[in-house]
Order: C-alpha cells, then structure tokens, then sequence
C-alpha cells in the first residue's frame, strides 16, 4: 500500500485517523491485530519518543554527538532510525547504522521496523549479524547491526563512508564491542567531521559518555555541528510495570523461579512469563523441574521455551511465535532477552538476579564465565520485558533492601573484565599501532594489554614490531571467531585435517552437546563412554559428528545417546559456516582419515597457551597451568576426569568451588615449545622433561 506514499517526499498527515492509519498500513500483521491497539502508525504516535521526534532531529542536525536517554519502551530503538530516515539523512546513497550488542535484538528490531515501514526486510531495511547478511548494496537505507559487525566494516571501510549517522544503542551494556567502537567512533569524527553519532540507552552515565565524546578545544572557530554533545531525556515510558520482591534471600534460584512461574499459572490472569536465568544448564533444569511440577500437580496449559544464544533458528522462532490458545508460554532465557526485544506475550518477567559474566585475571591470564549477580541497570532492563505492548509484573527473586543498598548502579565494563586478546588484534587490523595509549571511554588494565601483546606474538600474529604478521596475522583477524580457534584452523592445513578441525571448532562454540540430566548421571556416563575416546573430548566430539551423520541427523539417535539434538543442529549449521569462511581464505578442506596426533598437534597450535601438567606426586587430580602455575582440575565432564594423564591443552576454564578445564586433550610436551618456542622457552630449561 505504500504507493500512496513516496519515501523521501512528507508523509501525509492523517486527518482522520481511522482511514489514515487504514490507507498507509494493512494492520493485518500479527502483531497488531491481536491487542485493539490500532495501527502500527498510531501505536508510533503514542510512543513517548514522538513528542521528541522534532528535538532530537534538531540536535541530531545541529551537533556532532547526541546522547539519548530513556525509559525502556519509548521508542527509541525502533522509531529514531525512521525519524532519521524521513528527514532526509539517508538520501544521496547515504545510510543509517542502528547498533545493538547482541545478534538476536538486531534481528528482531530490523524486523520490526521493516513492518513498521511497510518494507520488505532485507531491501530499505536489512541487517547484518556475524555470519548472515540480509541487506541489499543498492536498496538498503536503514542498517541494524551489531557493534561487532560494525566493527568489521572498518577493515574495509575504516572511515564507515557510508553512513551518515551512526546511533550506537543499548551503550548502557558497555559490551566489548561497544566500548572498541565508541573509542573508534571519536577518531572517526575528527576526520569526518559531517558524521553524526547518537548513543541511546535507558540507563546510562549520559555526563561521562558526553565528556568523552567532548572534543571542542577552547577558542576553537567551530563549522559544522557543535563538537559539544547534546544530552536529551525522553520523560514517559512504556506501559506500568508492577515490581515484586521476595520476603528472604533465595538459596536457590533456579528453583525459585520455577515455583514462581507455578504460581502466577496459579494465580495471575493469561499472559507468558519470561524467566531470567543465567545459562543453557540452568534454563534445561529448570524447563525439566517445571514439566516435573506440572505433572505432579496436574496443571495443565504451560509450554515452556528455551531461549539461549547457541539456539538454532528454528527454535528461536518459537520464542517469537503466538502462543497457542488457552496457553501460557513460559520463556527460560539468558540475558539475551534483557535488552532491545519486544516479546510480545510477555506479561510477567522473574528476575534471578544473576548472569553468567565474564571475569578476567591478567596474572593469572585465566578468563571464567562465572555467574554473578546483576546491576540494577540490568534489573531495570529486564523488568521492562514485561511493560512492552500493555502493563505488566516483575517477580525478582531478592529482597528490595538487597536492589536498593546492595545492588551496583551500572556492571563494570566488559572491557575492564575481558581476555583482550579479539580486542587487540582487531585494533591492529585497523591499523591502531599505539594500543597501550589508545582513548578508551573506560581504559583496561596495562597488564591484560599485554597478555595480550604477549599471545598474539606467540601465535604469530604479531611480530617483532607488533605488527600483524602477513598471511597468518591478517588471515587470523579475517576469521571472526576467537583467535585460538581461528590459529588452530589455521594450523590444520598444514597438518592436514581441516575437515576434523572444523568439526571441532564448531561444537567447541556450543555450550554443550550434551544433555544435562538430573538423577541419571549414570546413564549419562555410560552414552559418553560409547564415544570417549582416550585422547580426550575433542577427539570424543568427531565420534560423536560422525555418529550424528550416520545415523542421518536423528533426532532419535541423540535422544538415546544422551545427546543434545538441538545443539547437534547448530554445530551442523556453524560447521557450514566455518566452511565457507575457509572457502574464501584459500583453505582447502582435507581429512586426515583418522590420523588422530595430526588433529591434537591442530589444537595445541591454535591451544598452546593453555597447557597443564599433572602435578607429579597428586592423589587428587590436581594440575598446573605451565605458564603462571595456577591450580587447576579436569572438570567432571570430561571424558579424561578421573584419567589424569600427564599433559594436557584445555579449551576453557569455569570455576566453581574450584577452577576447572573444559574440554582437555592430550599432549606430547614437545609439541607445545614446537607450537611456540619463545613462549615457552623457559619452562623448556625447567619444567618440561624431554
Ligand atoms: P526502546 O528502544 O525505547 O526500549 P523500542 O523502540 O524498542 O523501545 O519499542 C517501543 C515500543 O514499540 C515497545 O514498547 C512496543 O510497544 C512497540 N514494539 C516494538 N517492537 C515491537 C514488536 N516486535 N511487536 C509489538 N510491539 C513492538
Ligand atoms: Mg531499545
């Protein structure tokens, strides 16, 4: 129906609302229809941000920077871009980036907006995320993305030419990415000067962000936009979200939420629940303790869903897709759900309080994704699920005393807590050769820079100078995987098995293939024994592939082996990706037929940094890590705990009541000092008997 429109011309006012709303939008798409909320264009007017549009256009036009704050709901992330578009910044071929920290909030949004705009998705408005490109060169106008997509453009396009405006959304998360981009966004604008940058958020520390983004030197004679960052505040929110506490702390969460979610079954009118946990173990536990409750209780009418970022997209769906009559659609989610979505059932939110973060020790070098608890700015994030298309309720499972004095205002930046290894080499591909004094919106810690410095070296990534090294440096940087895993892909061409170590890399990028099963531990063990495999669980991941494919990708055949169907889909779906990535380097794809030491000495390239020794005289299994003589322990998951051998490479380490590896493997020593001499030069002399 948008012929009545031109795109680029005023959009015709609609004198009587009825037949405008009518004329410009077929309000037949889902989500419309089902609330008697009217039409799409009419649910924009009443958005909060409406009554802002003409100001923030205004700043937007007027200064360099803007910094956008407001309550989750008003619009901002679906309705600023649309207000940019209509006011002319994306002609003359220009375009319009929206960034978002996580992959499943740009789809969603992008989808949205192409709705919203009576577009197809993909031609005026497109996305791109790692791995899927759904945007077109010539139509695309308004570009979702996420901040590390966008940061890969700058390899091409270090200057991002292309766009007129760039909103970086959702700033409040302070993601990895984020902070890289908006370092790299303030260079960007002193060579660009016409370039606009609007960062939004809800909750967000707007005067710091404004005095970083701050580049106007006294006296200066200014052209163009003001260098001085506009802040504007958006007052009025979504819908009413009515917030509950619990009494006393809970011990446990998982079980908290799920006798939560029977209650307000129990006792709350119709409406899906969303549930924030911290990860795929707790989400299949408590999915698993709830079909359990409802058994026993006979309740009936609850469909539960798990949403997680490792979820193939046919699952993913389901959590987007309307809940069938007459049931109540329960959603188990990490906090990828927290920000930028709009679930559209959703009526009540239960908050554990906690997410699984990332935490980095520099003396140590040791990374743990450890659950912890939120900042309210994340608790306000997730309550606000709730408010999105009608009033809702949020269940948080700790005490108001707790959210109120004990509760940190914003989490600390990812970058402050992160391994900087992906940070470090995507600087240097940019060219960025003082990264120790780069202007960062919160500075890391010298020593995780050079831990850094010190890795990339060792993998030959740098060089002497630390520069990237041609072809591996660029080559490694190219692969937008972890550097580890891109070296190790790397090094199976040599040793010929690519095709193993794809394999690998693939289920390596999954939580877990494996069903969590509470009470069978035992049958458990035993499916894992028919793939073990004595070298350790990567080599126990290719029996399994290999036992998927035969049995034709069987949903059966996982189901009796105790393996997770789902992720065994998505390793299928990565490994294809993985495929083509190493298609446009120049990898050619070769097996090694079952030469098993070529595909672990694959590994200890890409791995050699996180090699363990079986303490000599240890009646417990412990080990230490070779370079900074951590404790460490197999984890129970593993096919080699309780083996113990000698020397191993891990592939991650979680801690618990103990720092634990993950995936392990076996190692001939000297294969680590031929893997990374300097590296390991000194443990050579001493620790590593040849
Ligand atoms: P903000 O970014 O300020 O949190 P959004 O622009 O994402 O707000 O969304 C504003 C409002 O638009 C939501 O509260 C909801 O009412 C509506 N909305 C957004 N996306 C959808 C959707 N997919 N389905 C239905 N309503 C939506
Ligand atoms: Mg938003």
């Amino acid at each position: 129906m948008s012929q009545f429109w031109k795109p680029g011309t005023e959009r015709p006012r609609l004198v009587d609302d009825e037949e405008g709303g009518i004329l410009l939008y077929t309000a037949s798409s889902s989500s419309s229809s089902g609330f008697g909320y009217g039409s799409l264009e009419k649910q924009r007017q009443r958005l909060p941000v409406y009554k802002y549009k003409t100001a923030i256009l205004y700043s937007v036009e007027t200064h360099a920077t803007t910094i956008i704050v407001g309550e989750t709901g008003s619009g901002k992330t679906t309705q600023i871009p649309q207000y940019l578009k209509e006011a002319g910044w994306a002609e003359g071929g220009r375009m319009i980036a929206c960034t978002q920290p996580r992959r499943l909030a740009v789809q969603a949004v992008a989808t949205r907006v192409a709705e919203e705009m009576d577009v197809k998705l993909g031609e005026e408005v497109g996305y791109t995320i790692r791995f899927e490109d759904i945007t077109n060169e010539e139509l695309t106008r308004v570009k979702f993305l996420t901040d590390g997509v966008l940061l890969r453009e700058m390899m091409d396009d270090p200057l991002l030419s292309k766009y007129s405006v760039i909103m970086v959304d959702e700033a409040h998360e302070r993601s990895l990415s984020t902070d890289i981009l908006l370092g790299l966004l303030k260079k960007i604008q002193r060579r660009r000067p016409e370039l606009r940058i609007i960062i939004s958020s809800a909750t967000i520390e707007a005067k710091s962000m404004a005095a970083f983004f701050n580049t106007r030197r006294r006296r200066e004679e200014e052209q163009g936009p003001t260098k001085e960052p506009a802040i504007l505040s958006v007052e009025g929110r979504g819908f009413n979200v009515e917030i509950f506490y619990v009494d006393d702390p809970v011990s446990d969460y998982v079980r908290s939420a799920v006798s939560t979610v029977m209650s307000i079954h129990d006792q709350e009118r119709m409406g899906d629940i969303l549930v924030f946990l911290t990860g795929q173990d707790d989400i299949d536990t408590a999915i698993q303790l709830l079909t359990e409750e409802a058994q026993s209780s006979g309740k009936q009418g609850l469909v539960s869903v798990p949403l997680y970022s490792g979820l193939p997209r046919a699952d993913q769906d389901l959590v987007f897709s309307p809940t069938p009559r007459g049931k109540r659609k329960v959603i188990f989610s990490t906090n990828i759900a927290e920000t930028s979505l709009t679930l559209e059932g959703i009526v009540y939110v239960v908050d554990s309080g906690f997410s699984k973060q990332r935490f980095y020790n520099p003396i140590s070098d040791i990374e743990n994704l450890v659950v912890a608890p939120i900042s309210k700015a994340s608790a306000r994030q997730r309550a606000g699920r709730a408010g999105r298309v009608r009033p809702g309720k949020c269940f948080r499972l700790y005490t108001e005393d707790y959210f109120s004095n004990e509760m940190s205002v914003v989490g600390i930046p990812e970058i402050q807590r992160s391994n900087l290894v992906s940070c470090v080499i995507q600087l240097k591909a940019l060219g960025i050769d003082n990264i120790l004094g780069f202007d960062w919106p919160a500075s890391p810690s010298p020593e995780s820079m050079i831990r850094a410095l010190e890795v990339l070296y060792s993998l030959g990534v740098l060089d002497d100078d630390a520069k990237l090294t041609s072809p591996t440096g660029f080559q490694v940087a190219e692969i937008p995987l972890d550097p580890l895993i891109s070296k190790m892909i790397l090094a199976s061409c040599e040793f010929g098995c690519s095709e193993e170590i794809i394999t690998i890399a693939a289920v390596l990028s999954i939580q877990s293939i494996w069903i969590p099963v509470r009470g069978v531990q035992k049958q458990l063990d035993e499916a894992k024994l028919r793939f073990a495999a004595a070298e350790g669980d990567h080599v126990t991941f290719l029996n399994v592939y290999k036992g998927f494919i035969q049995s034709n990708k069987s949903s059966k055949w996982c189901h009796k082996n105790f393996i997770n169907y789902h992720a065994m889909r998505k390793v299928i779906e990565v490994r294809e990706q993985l495929k083509r990535i190493t298609q446009r380097l120049g990898i050619g794809l070769k097996s090694c037929e079952g030469d098993i030491q070529a595909v672990k000495k694959a590994i200890t390239a890409g791995f050699f940094a996180n090699a363990a020794r079986l303490e000599p005289f240890s009646h417990n299994g412990m080990y230490k890590t070779l370079r900074t003589s951590q404790e460490v322990y197999i984890h129970p998951s593993s096919v080699l705990f309780r083996v113990n051998p000698k020397f191993i490479v891990y592939h991650s380490l979680v801690s618990t009541d103990r720092q634990y590896m993950r995936n392990v493997i076996t190692i001939d020593p000297s294969w680590l000092t031929e893997a990374a001499p300097h590296f390991y030069q000194k443990q050579l002399h001493s620790s590593i008997p040849q």
